[in-house]
């Protein structure tokens, strides 16, 4: 079935970033055609009101956390992980991480996030829901062992390998598996080295967090003599398909070991901002580097919001703040983290609109007032745009958002279940 979007204004891949009118020509999940000449097909959507971005890419995230949110507020990341979160995500059901990830998704989808990149545990009721939804995501089972493998680690690897093969097999062209150690301060280096070895033999995202706090370097220091970037590049995690979460406590050496290795970095600088991680992520030499870099929500509980569109211009707002100068990174950057970055990161074949490319489109409203007048820049997006434009969303050649209406999920049904499903895990001893 082919689906035409006539003239719209469309995000073209030019650097800096520049809108043109173009007719798009969707076929099954791909874009066939982009052109300014009038195109044929089945069916027709005017378009001229409409500004098409490829769709955003949630680089690091926890999604089923969404029933987690507002609990531990205002305490730092270690109070927050061993006092509130911890001891909650044990009484967690399947039921709650199903519900609590469509509440994410719903999330994801009107802030025009087509795929997210997930760490976390009971993969099979996020698979489920994932399928339900239509959104793509790349997924693995988060892996801790508290530096014992052999009685802990070994059996982590085992569950994360199970679901990885499983994942592998999966048609739906939606899901990819990854291997996910959880960070190098809760991992042994032995579950470490195994995890590597794990992704090459899979050809899979290897996804960890890295460097998030300064207790993080101080404990590998102390523990290995080495800092967590150089560890994950001892035990082999350091590769061109490793997505990093936060790399905020990172040195030069460290930057360098990131380059030639070509991970990727994901920058979370709203949950690093509201856990008082104590540093911002340094990416204006990231970027100077040619380190790839995208963008990461992190859980919904820490955030709490999954608008990625809110982290895009944060980030470079910190930066000039940071440098003291407004011209240090520009609203480019912020787009290209979004999109080709993220894609480039999880391996996606998107986050960008040409021929080929999968039919992942984010659609913005262009007489939504924060959008007039037209200025033909990354920023007129990034600075100007929130999510409240957002009237449609397209993920593998499907709308999962039309005329701000969800398609695929009940909003209602998962509001009502999800508030009820909270009040009982808070009530469970
Ligand atoms: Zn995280």
């Amino acid at each position: 079935m082919e689906l035409l979007l006539e003239n719209a204004l469309v995000l073209l891949d030019t650097w800096p970033y520049r809108f043109e009118r173009r007719n798009i020509l969707i076929d099954g999940q791909f874009i066939s055609k982009v052109s300014k000449n009038k195109l044929k097909a089945q069916e027709k959507l005017d378009c001229t009101n409409k500004v098409i971005l490829p769709a955003f890419i949630n680089s690091h995230t926890h999604s089923p956390m969404s029933i987690l949110r507002g609990c531990g507020e205002d305490s730092s990341l270690n109070t927050w992980l061993k006092l509130h979160i911890w001891p909650l995500e044990k009484k967690l059901t399947d039921e709650d991480i199903y519900w609590g990830t469509l509440l994410s998704i719903i999330q994801m989808f009107e802030n025009g996030i087509a795929t997210f990149n997930e760490h976390y545990f009971n993969i099979n009721s996020i698979v489920k829901a994932i399928k339900k939804a239509n959104i793509r995501s790349v997924i693995g089972y988060s892996m801790i062992d508290l530096g014992d493998f052999d009685s802990k680690g070994a059996k982590e690897l085992e569950i994360a390998s199970k679901i990885a093969y499983e994942l592998k097999q999966d048609k739906s062209f939606l899901l990819a598996p990854s291997i996910n150690p959880h960070a190098p301060n809760t991992c042994s280096k032995e579950l470490l080295r195994q995890s590597a070895i794990l992704a090459k033999k899979l050809n899979c995202v290897l996804h960890t967090h890295l460097a998030e706090t300064a207790a993080e370097f101080k404990f590998t220091k102390e523990k290995y003599g080495l800092s967590p970037t150089e560890l994950l590049f001892k035990t082999g995690c350091l590769s061109e398909k490793s997505v990093l979460a936060h790399s905020i406590y990172v040195t030069k050496k460290d930057i360098k070991l990131i380059k030639k290795s070509k991970s990727s970095i994901a920058h979370c600088p709203i949950a690093n901002l509201k856990l008082a991680s104590g540093s911002i992520a340094p990416i204006k030499e990231f970027f100077e580097n040619n380190i790839n870099l995208c963008l990461g929500t992190d859980g919904p509980a820490s955030n709490n919001s999954l608008n990625l569109l809110e982290s895009a211009k944060i980030a470079i707002l910190l930066q000039k703040n940071l440098y003291k100068d407004a011209s240090i990174l520009s609203a480019d950057h912020a787009l290209y983290m979004l999109t080709e970055g993220g894609a480039k990161a999880l391996g996606i074949n998107s986050g960008s609109i040409k021929e080929g490319k999968l039919a992942d489109l984010v659609f913005f409203d262009l007489n939504s007032p924060e959008l007039v007048p037209f200025s033909n820049s990354a920023a007129w997006i990034i600075y100007s745009a929130s999510s409240a434009s957002i009237t449609d969303l397209l993920i593998n050649g499907k709308f999962v958002l039309k005329d701000k209406k969800l398609l695929t999920i009940n909003k209602q049904e998962v509001i009502k279940k999800l508030s009820l499903l909270r009040e009982k895990l808070l009530l469970k001893n």
